[in-house]
């Protein structure tokens, strides 16, 4: 029989893994949103980066554009990404009458006001992030145009030239590399060592805990696999803090692009997935892998989490 000749695998099971509270929240919005007033909602930007959640949730009924443009006169409600707005498109939106519902994380948008109170008092912001991220974009854009400065790497804070030094903050992108941002900020200090900034980072619980199981996995396996989609940066994050662990590592978005040349002739693996990865692909995945492999799946967990968020206001009681 075919099974008895399938090679061992000893599959190691990140926890936590896949989606994080604002994700949850933000996926919710767009089905409360349908429920409540009927396809098309629309929906600017991604609601999440992943593939497989826009899919589904343009087969209910939502339809995804990039900018408020592309809206035709409605009285269709609009719901912000959970990776922020500038304050420029919630402008646009009241400009135009629109329902607007904003599904941003309440922990993006608690940098948005870190960095709005820093401006107040007087203090040019840094932002650590990279740029071209729909987060960073809406981080920027809550203050006016070029008062904000991005820093994506050491070498940058080596180049910044500012007018003033004494009065600097400094704000996160909330899924960057842990490490990465360590040194960055430890850079910023050297350099500037009045620089004022949060306690930590402003980087959140779930990217917290997902780099660190993916950490902890890593060096004991031959090969990681994280699920996500190429345009989720607290995925790709992943990967590379599994990569520097020691672990080959893929990033996946669906079991057709698992990489059998890696992945054909391990013993060990590690799987995590992305805070905007459903647990569905994640068990598509090991279905994968049970195909090839006699599998046998261990979880490791390094912390637990319980975090939830209400919904946006204007959906919280369903008619
Ligand atoms: Fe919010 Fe963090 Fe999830 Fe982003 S990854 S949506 S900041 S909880």
């Amino acid at each position: 029989n075919a099974s008895a000749r399938k090679p061992p695998l000893k599959i190691l099971l990140c926890s936590p893994r896949g989606f994080c509270a604002g994700v949850v929240r933000a996926i919710d919005a767009v089905e409360r949103a349908l429920a409540k007033f009927g396809p098309p909602v629309y929906v600017r930007h991604e609601i999440v980066h992943n593939r497989y959640v826009v899919e589904s949730l343009k087969a209910k009924g939502a339809i995804f554009v990039e900018e408020l443009e592309e809206i035709p006169e409605t009285s269709a409600p609009v719901i912000f990404s959970a990776h922020g707005v500038a304050k420029s498109v919630s402008a646009q939106a009241t400009a135009r009458h629109l329902l607007a519902i904003d599904a941003t994380c309440p922990l993006v948008t608690k940098v948005h006001r870190e960095a709005e109170i820093h401006w107040r008092r007087g203090r040019r912001v840094l932002l650590v992030g990279h740029s071209g991220h729909p987060e960073v974009v809406g981080t920027m854009g809550q203050l006016p145009e070029g008062a904000v400065v991005l820093v994506e790497s050491v070498e940058d804070i080596e180049r910044l030239q500012l007018e003033d030094e004494s009065n600097l903050a400094y704000v996160t992108q909330t899924t960057l590399s842990l490490d990465d941002s360590q040194e960055i900020v430890t850079a910023l200090m050297q350099r500037f060592p009045k620089i004022v900034g949060p306690h930590k980072e402003d980087i959140c619980y779930a990217t917290t805990n997902r780099q660190a199981a993916v950490k902890q996995v890593a060096p004991h396996v031959d090969a990681v696999i994280v699920v996500g989609s190429p345009n989720s940066s607290n995925s790709q994050r992943l990967r590379e803090v599994a990569e520097r662990a020691g672990a080959p590592a893929q990033l996946v978005q669906s079991r057709g692009e698992i990489d059998w040349a890696i992945f054909g002739s391990i013993a060990s693996l590690g799987i995590t997935a992305g805070a905007s990865a459903p647990e569905v692909l994640v068990e598509e995945i090991m279905d994968a892998f049970a195909e090839r492999y006699e599998i046998a799946v261990e979880m490791v967990s390094t912390a637990d989490e319980s975090v939830s968020f209400p919904l946006p206001k204007e959906l919280r009681a369903i008619a």
